[in-house]
């Protein structure tokens, strides 16, 4: 975690009531999708988009008789996720039903593991700025199946279910209320994101509902909070309200500011917030009551009696360990340590993970910063131009490295790089070979030049004389000669050339 040693933690977010300041504290519940082709107890697969209720088996289907089977490759998922949050790994966790009544749960019960779960504590560092962190505290990480989907806009008069998703293995990832602003929290949520993508073991798609969250908010007042952290005990913070179902940062935000704003007015009226789930409505910008603590379900949980608890080895979790990737916070503590990058270019090129490959490839055995300037400026820019990636790019990171290549063997100039790199983006081909055939190399032999610089002169003696004067208009000269070249002549030989000729 080299770059987060120290850090100050941001301030939390304050609202400005009517009667006081108010601080917000907020917790949440992450359910990201796991990576995996097949399903926590059953074999069907996990494929989105496919034909409804085309990807269910029996055991999805709540048939009677079929037994649930644990996927190992999901278990393995989850024990990645928790090493890659620094968490505890539970040897021995066991599976709970969750029983209650809904279309898309054909089985009556959801299988989750409430009493103990696969994971324990762990963490996540939340980058708010250079220097500006925030550690959030994981809970826990359970594994447990995802529902299918109910349909009712598709008639007047009947529902239709769709069961694809039915069973596929999500993992709650449950923070402490840790996070003090709307910021904090998209913060966090991109910061899993980014970190299950590099693990490979959540594609972290939150328009597909792959990665979605319970969003809890309280308000207190300053000075409640670090009340908490010292004592640890929950009654120093407010009633918190949770807010269902978020799969997008942006409304993440806006609903936690609203919900903040909405129990501060409720709070200094004289009422009281109650303990609530709430739905946040995209379209008002604001959350409703979906149901209150008093008519919470009784889900009755008790251990399924299809599993048997969960046992796992020491040196079966030590062999995922020893496969980590390395993580983002590492990454970018490389970049900027030995290929000298800045903080930001190194945040930037670590961001997502396909990009980090990308740019290693094209960093591999050359000039780290010029690497960095080529992938972020040049392709990044025009990726992002064209609406593209770079798994879509049309200039390849051994393409890229081969103009960088040419450039620090001063076979062309960065500005003729530029067309080069336009080349390959429009027509593709072998940079070295299209600076061959298409005469594109750069022109260092210093006679070739020093005609042109001789015909210039010449050609404009006014200009000279202005020059011998104001020594700043010998630019001028140099400009004339790089476009009489077309860009070929390497600009520091031209320079001297110009300076030496003006000034004798
Ligand atoms: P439950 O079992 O009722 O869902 P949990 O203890 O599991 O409650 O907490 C759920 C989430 O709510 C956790 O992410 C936790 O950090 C968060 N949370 C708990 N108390 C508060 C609070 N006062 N304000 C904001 N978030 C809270
Ligand atoms: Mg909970």
């Amino acid at each position: 975690m080299l770059d987060h040693l120290s850090y100050t933690a941001p301030e939390p977010k304050v609202i400005a009531g009517a009667k006081g300041d108010w601080e917000l504290v907020i917790g949440l519940e992450v359910h990201a999708q796991v990576a995996s082709n097949a399903k926590l107890f059953s074999g069907a697969s996990t494929g989105f988009g496919a034909e409804p209720n085309s990807h269910v088996a029996f055991v999805d289907a709540a048939m009677p008789g079929m037994l649930p089977v644990i996927n190992e490759f999901c278990v393995a998922q989850a024990v990645r996720t928790g090493l890659g949050l620094k968490a505890a790994i539970n040897l021995r966790s066991a599976f709970d039903r969750k029983n209650y009544f809904y279309p898309d749960l054909p089985q009556g019960y959801q299988i989750s593991q409430l009493y103990h779960p696969i994971v324990g504590e762990g963490e996540v560092i939340v980058d708010m700025g250079p220097g500006v962190a925030r550690r959030v505290r994981i809970e826990r990480i359970h594994l447990e199946q995802d529902a299918g989907k109910s349909i009712h806009d598709m008639d007047p008069n009947m529902s239709f279910v769709d069961l694809n998703r039915t069973g596929v293995a999500l993992m709650e990832i449950v923070s402490r209320p840790d996070i003090r602003g709307p910021e904090e929290a998209a913060a966090y949520v991109a910061k899993l994101r980014q970190i299950m993508r590099y693990l490979g073991t959540c594609d972290g798609n939150m328009q597909n509902g792959n990665l979605r969250a319970d969003v809890n908010v309280s308000v207190c007042q300053p000075g409640a909070y670090e009340r908490y952290q010292e004592t640890g005990d929950f009654g120093h913070l407010g009633t918190r309200c949770e807010i269902k179902n978020m799969n997008s940062m942006r409304f993440i935000q806006a609903a936690i500011e609203h919900e903040a704003r909405r129990q501060i007015a409720i709070i200094e009226d004289g009422g009281q917030i109650v303990q609530e789930t709430r739905l946040y409505d995209p379209d008002k910008g604001e959350t409703r009551s979906m149901r209150s603590k008093e008519e919470a379900h009784d889900y009755r949980y008790f251990p399924d009696p299809d599993l048997l608890p969960l046992e796992i080895e020491q040196a079966w979790v030590d062999g995922i360990g020893a496969g980590m990737p390395e993580l983002p916070d590492e990454k970018k503590a490389r970049f900027v340590k030995e290929l000298g990058l800045s903080e930001y270019d190194a945040g930037v090129l670590t961001a997502e993970v396909e990009n980090a490959d990308y740019f290693e490839a094209v960093a591999q055995g050359r000039d780290g910063k010029q690497a960095a300037n080529w992938v972020i400026n040049e392709l990044f820019g025009r990726l992002n131009k064209e609406g593209l990636s770079v798994e879509t790019s049309p200039v390849s990171a051994a393409q890229l490295g081969g103009v960088i290549d040419l450039i620090a063997s001063g076979a062309i100039s960065g500005k003729i790089a530029k067309d080069l790199f336009e080349i390959l983006w429009t027509e593709g081909g072998d940079p070295a070979e299209i600076v061959e055939s298409r005469g594109m190399k750069q022109v260092t032999d210093t006679g070739a030049i020093e005609a042109e610089v001789d015909r210039i002169i010449a050609e404009n003696p006014a200009q000279v004389e202005k020059a011998k004067q104001n020594p700043k208009l010998a630019g001028w000269f140099v400009g004339q000669v790089l476009k009489a070249t077309g860009g070929k002549a390497n600009p520091a030989v031209v320079n001297e050339l110009v300076a030496r000729k003006l000034g004798g």
